[in-house]
C-alpha cells in the first residue's frame, strides 16, 4: 500500500514532466516520439519510469527487484 508520501512523491515527478532532449519541447506522459523532431522517447520514458520507482522506494522499500 502506498503512503501520502510516496503518492506525493510520484506527483511530483509526474508534473515534473519531461522535455525532449533534442528540441526542448515538452513531452506528455505516454508519447512515444516527439511531435517537434520526432525523436524516439523509449530512452526518456525509461528514466522517467526509473526516477517514479526511487521516489517509490524513497520512503524505503529495499526488497524492489528482489523477490
Ligand atoms: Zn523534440
Amino acid at each position: 500500500m502506498a503512503t501520502d508520501e510516496q503518492v506525493q512523491r510520484v506527483l511530483e515527478i509526474y508534473y515534473d514532466g519531461l522535455s525532449c532532449t533534442e528540441c526542448g519541447a515538452s513531452v506528455r506522459i505516454g508519447e512515444y516520439e516527439c511531435a517537434h523532431c520526432a525523436m524516439d522517447f523509449e530512452v526518456l520514458l525509461r528514466e522517467w519510469a526509473g526516477r517514479v520507482v526511487d521516489g517509490l522506494c524513497e520512503g524505503g522499500c529495499g526488497e524492489v527487484g528482489q523477490s
